[in-house]
């Protein structure tokens, strides 16, 4: 498979430059030559399938023979090793929990999956791959763990002193191995900066081999396709074409994906962009105008986007019309008390506990779910990542995972350094 830029289709790269590229020269966004349609026997073989079985059977099309077959199947393997079970909420409505990974967030799926990918790369070219990941607290876990213990391939955290919070702190400074993590003195801004300095210096470029794991990366969002699959090998066929998927966006990495999946030829009903108070694709499908905004804080604070990178893929799948996209998906907005009241009424009605972004998911199904429709939404953290918020709103403990407990007894390492591009320089390798 070829992957053309969204900026100008002749633009066209292998698997292993788009994967190590992230973005297109001109700024464009990777994207499949062809989506391969599945055959009818996919459809009858799907049932009861684990998430490994269908992530080789649907990402093969993408990502072989680049990586041969066999190898590629243990790679699948190795990054699904962990249930994303289908939950039933209400007598309509279900959960499809994406945080069973190590970090407890959907972006695990991504994560685990990209950081063999790279590594096979790594392998097949000889020389060690740099990994830049300057978050604000969720991405780092992610990322992190995901590449921990991948051969070859060497993780640079950097994150603004004293503005994350401790677990996530914890979740990225505790791993050792061949992950670093800087505390800069600095906010999220200078760390962005240093990792953007890291990119434009031509001389170390030359020498070194560096690349990001943000969600532009294609391998970081063409695998998350595979759990639109796997919630319907859960349900029943006779339920595939009324059910509808409720996506919690931020990015639109989430939503892309099951957009592929669609386009492979996934039998569901429809699909819900649901967002928080920023609402820039919202108003895109009513207007038919794409207005990036500032983006504005909230309690689902994971999709505080006013310009979501995702976009311009969405829009590539649709030939950039509203009116063709608002056949297959609508979207909804919700303010934080709206959200805050959404967490309240699943606990109380149904006694699930949603994190606050999984909460938006539901309310959009809640208010437009129609008579023979059911509804799945993503849920794609857990709700102990977002404790104060949940618990004020439930009136009631969460109980937190021991895997999220487990990194807080660990010791924290971290390079304390200046917010200064050459102190982070000396450490690639
Ligand atoms: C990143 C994230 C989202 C948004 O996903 P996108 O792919 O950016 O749309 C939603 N919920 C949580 C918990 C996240 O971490």
């Amino acid at each position: 498979m070829k992957y053309y830029s969204t900026n100008n289709r002749a633009h066209v790269a292998d698997l292993k430059t788009a994967v190590l590229k992230g973005l297109a020269p001109d700024k464009g966004l990777y994207m499949p030559e062809q989506i391969p349609v599945l055959p009818a026997s996919f459809w009858d073989w799907l049932p009861g399938k684990s998430m490994g079985e269908i992530g080789f059977e649907v990402l093969k099309y993408y990502f072989c023979p680049d990586i041969p077959e066999d190898k590629f199947k243990a790679m699948v393997e190795d990054a699904f090793n962990f249930p994303v079970p289908v939950v039933k909420v209400g007598d309509n409505i279900s959960s499809l929990e994406l945080f069973h990974g190590p970090t407890l967030a959907f972006k695990d799926v991504g994560a685990r999956f990209l950081a063999r990918v790279m590594s096979y790369f790594a392998d097949f070219g000889g020389r060690p791959i740099n990994v830049l990941a300057a978050t604000s607290g969720d991405t780092g876990s992610a990322v992190a763990n995901g590449f921990l213990g991948v051969p070859n391939v060497y993780v640079h955290v950097l994150y603004p002193s004293g503005l994350v919070s401790e677990i996530q702190e914890k979740q990225f400074t505790t791993l050792g191995q061949n992950i670093t993590a800087y505390e800069v003195d600095g906010v999220f801004d200078s760390c962005q900066r240093m990792v953007k300095d890291a990119f434009m210096d031509a001389e170390l470029n030359k020498e070194k081999i560096l690349t990001s794991a943000n969600s532009i990366n294609l391998a970081r969002f063409l695998p998350q396709s595979v759990y639109y699959f796997h919630a319907l090998a859960q349900i029943p066929r006779k339920d595939w074409e009324k059910t509808v998927i409720s996506v919690p966006s931020g990015n639109f990495g989430d939503i892309t994906a099951g957009l592929i999946a669609w386009k492979m030829g996934l039998p569901v009903g429809r699909f819900i962009a649901a967002v928080n108070a920023n609402r820039v694709f919202t108003d895109f499908l009513e207007t038919g105008v794409y207005k990036p905004m500032a983006s504005v804080a909230t309690i689902a604070n994971a999709m505080d986007v006013g310009d979501p990178s995702n976009f311009a893929r969405v829009s590539e799948l649709f030939g950039g019309s509203n009116v063709e996209m608002k056949k297959l998906i609508s979207s909804y907005s919700y303010t934080d008390d709206m959200i805050g009241e959404a967490i309240a009424e699943v606990k109380n009605k149904y006694g699930y506990v949603c994190d606050p972004h999984g909460a938006v998911g539901y309310a959009a199904l809640r208010d437009s779910l129609k008579e023979g429709e059911i509804g799945i939404f993503l849920e794609t953290a857990h709700p102990a990542k977002f404790l104060a918020t949940v618990e004020k709103f439930t009136n009631d403990n969460v109980k937190i995972p021991e895997r999220l407990q487990k990194f807080m007894t660990r010791e924290k390492k971290s390079i304390n350094i200046a917010a200064d591009y050459n102190l982070l320089k000396t450490n690639i390798k």
